[in-house]
C-alpha cells in the first residue's frame, strides 16, 4: 500500500503488518530474518520516521494493563493514543503532564520521539515521566527498560525514532488534578521581540505557546498571540467529546496561497485580541485545536507539506528574527508559525527539546521550497541548533549529526542490541543512522508527481 507521514511527503510503497499481540509480532520477525523494518504509531510524525519498504504496525497492540490511581500511573500497550488515555485518565482526576497538539499520537510514537507540550518549561518532555516500558528487541527478546534498570538502553529509546526495537507496552506517571479546565489567557504581540518578552514573562505560567504571523515584515515582523494556561479551578473532570469537520478529499495545491494565508492570519489575529482576557476552555480545545477539522493535512494538496521545526539556543536568539524575515521574504509564507519556550534538555542522546526556543513552520511542498529549507538549516546549525527529527523529512546527515552531538552514543547502544540494523526507516537511512537499505524492491518513492 502506499504509505506517508502526516504531511504526505514523501510517499512510499510499504507492506504493512499488523500483529495483534507480542508474541505474534515476535514470530514475524523470527520468520522474516532478512531486511529491515519500522515501527509505526499513530503516523503523526510528518516526515519519513515511520517509513520504510516494511512497516509494523502498533495498531492492536491497544490494551490497558493497569491503573494505578493512588501511584497515579498507568501501563498501557503502545499502540494505545494519547486519546484513549485521556478517557480514561480524566474520569480518575489525573492528566497526563506532557500533551502534543494532537490527541492521535500512540504511546510507543510519544516515547520514541520523546515528546513535548506547552509546559516543557515546567514538566520537561514525554519520556522524564516515564517509569518503564518492554521493548521487543531484533533478536526476539523482550527487556524492561527504565532509568534504573537497562539505563542505556532506556534513554537511547526514548527519542530513538524506534531504531533499538519495538516498545510493547509502557508505564507513565500522571498528574494528579482537580480540573481538566485550562483558564486560557491571550496577549498580543506587536513583533518578535515582543513576543519573547510576553514568553519570558510568563514562564512561571503552566502552558505558554505563542502564534506568529509568519508573512508581515519590517516592524509587524513577527507579530503574534501569546496564549497562557493553567488548570481551572471548576472541579471540572468530564471527558469533551467533539464532532468536528473532515476535509474529505485534498484540496488543490493553490489553495494555500500567500492570499488567503494572509486573510487568514489577518482574521484570527483580530478574532483573538489579546488583551489578556481569560477564557475557560475545555482541555481538547485548548490542547487539541487542530483536532477538531478530520484530515486537516489535506488541505496543503497531494504533493502535502513539510514541517519545519527547530531549537534556537537561549544565547542566539536573535536568529529567531532571521529566519522569519528570510521566510517572509521569499513568498513561501508558513500557513501555521508556532513559537515556544523550552526548559532544560534531558538525558537521552536523540531528545530534541534543549534550553532554547522552538519555532516550528509549515510549508506546501514545491521545488523551490528546499533550498530555502537549505539556507534556514545553516541559520540553525550555525548558531547551535538543531531539528526535531519527528517533523523532518529532508534534513542532511551532517546537518543531523552537527545538530545531535550525541548520536554516537545512540548508534553504540544501537550497534548493541541491533547490530544487523533490522530497524530501520527512510529517515535513519538518509541521516546516516543505518547503511541504506538494498534488501528488496518494494520500498519505491511515491513522491510528488511534479
Ligand atoms: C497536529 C500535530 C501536532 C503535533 N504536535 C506536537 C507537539 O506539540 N509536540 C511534539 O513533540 N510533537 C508533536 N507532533 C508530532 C508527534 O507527536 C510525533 O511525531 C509522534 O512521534 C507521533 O506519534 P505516532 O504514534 O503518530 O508515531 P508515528 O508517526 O507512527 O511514528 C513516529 C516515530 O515513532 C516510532 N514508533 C512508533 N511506535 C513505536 C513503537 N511501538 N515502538 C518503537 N517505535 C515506535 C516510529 O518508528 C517513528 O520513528 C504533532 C503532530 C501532529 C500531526
Amino acid at each position: 500500500m502506499q504509505l506517508s507521514g502526516w504531511g504526505n511527503y514523501p510517499a512510499v510503497q510499504a507492506d504493512v503488518l499488523a500483529p495483534a499481540s507480542a508474541a505474534e509480532l515476535q514470530s514475524l520477525l523470527a520468520h522474516n530474518a532478512y531486511g529491515n523494518w519500522i515501527c509505526r504509531g499513530g503516523g503523526r510524525s510528518y516526515g519519513d520516521s515511520a517509513l520504510n519498504g516494511r512497516v509494523v504496525s502498533s495498531r492492536y497492540l491497544d490494551h490497558f494493563l493497569d491503573i494505578d490511581e493512588d501511584a497515579a500511573t498507568v501501563r498501557c500497550g503502545s499502540g494505545v493514543s494519547l486519546g484513549q488515555v485521556l478517557e480514561v485518565v480524566i474520569p480518575r482526576g489525573l492528566f497526563p503532564p506532557v500533551l502534543p497538539g494532537t490527541k492521535h499520537v500512540s504511546i510507543g510514537g510519544a516515547i520514541a520521539a520523546d515528546i513535548h507540550g506547552k509546559n516543557h518549561h515546567v514538566e520537561g518532555s514525554f519520556c522524564d515521566h516515564l517509569e518503564s516500558f518492554s521493548l521487543l528487541l531484533a533478536d526476539g527478546s523482550i527487556l524492561r527498560c527504565s532509568a534504573a534498570e537497562n539505563a542505556g538502553l532506556f534513554h537511547a529509546t526514548c527519542g530513538g525514532m524506534g531504531l533499538t526495537g519495538i516498545i510493547l507496552d509502557a508505564t507513565l506517571h500522571l498528574n494528579k488534578v482537580s480540573s481538566v479546565s485550562i483558564n486560557n489567557r491571550s496577549f498580543s504581540a506587536k513583533n518578535l521581540q515582543h513576543c519573547l518578552e510576553l514568553l519570558d514573562e510568563h514562564n512561571a505560567a503552566t502552558y505558554v505557546v505563542a502564534w506568529l504571523d509568519c508573512l508581515k515584515q519590517g516592524e509587524d515582523l513577527g507579530r503574534g498571540i501569546v496564549y497562557v494556561g493553567d488548570h481551572g479551578d471548576d472541579d471540572n473532570l468530564q471527558l469533551v467529546k467533539r464532532r468536528g469537520l473532515s476535509v474529505p478529499f485534498h484540496t488543490p495545491g493553490f489553495f494555500l496561497n500567500r492570499f488567503t494565508m494572509s486573510q487568514f492570519n489577518n482574521l484570527y489575529a483580530s478574532w483573538n485580541k489579546g488583551r489578556g482576557d481569560t477564557t475557560l476552555q475545555n482541555y481538547e480545545q485548548f490542547f487539541f485545536p487542530l483536532d477538531s477539522i478530520g484530515n486537516w493535512n489535506r488541505l496543503y494538496g497531494r504533493k502535502g507539506f513539510l514541517q519545519y521545526q527547530v531549537l534556537v539556543p537561549t544565547e542566539a536568539k536573535d536568529i529567531l528574527s532571521r529566519i522569519i524575515r528570510r521566510v517572509a521574504e521569499s513568498g513561501q509564507g508558513s500557513f501555521l508559525s508556532v513559537l515556544k519556550k523550552f526548559g532544560k534538555a534531558n538525558n537521552n542522546p536523540l531528545s530534541f527539546p534543549s534550553a532554547g526556543y522552538t519555532l516550528t513552520l509549515d510549508f506546501r511542498w514545491r521545488e523551490s521550497l528546499f533550498p530555502l529549507l537549505d539556507e534556514l538549516d545553516a541559520l540553525v546549525l550555525g548558531c547551535g541548533g538543531r531539528h526535531y527529527l519527528a517533523k523532518d523529512a529532508r534534513l542532511s546527515e551532517s546537518g543531523f549529526k552537527t545538530g545531535y552531538p550525541r548520536w554516537q552514543e545512540f548508534m553504540q547502544v544501537k550497534a548493541e542490541v541491533d547490530p544487523h540494523n533490522r530497524f530501520a526507516s527512510l529517515q535513519s537511512q538518509r541521516l546516516g543512522l543505518t547503511p541504506v537499505s538494498t534488501s528488496h524492491s518494494s520500498h519505491k518513492k511515491a513522491g510528488p508527481d511534479k
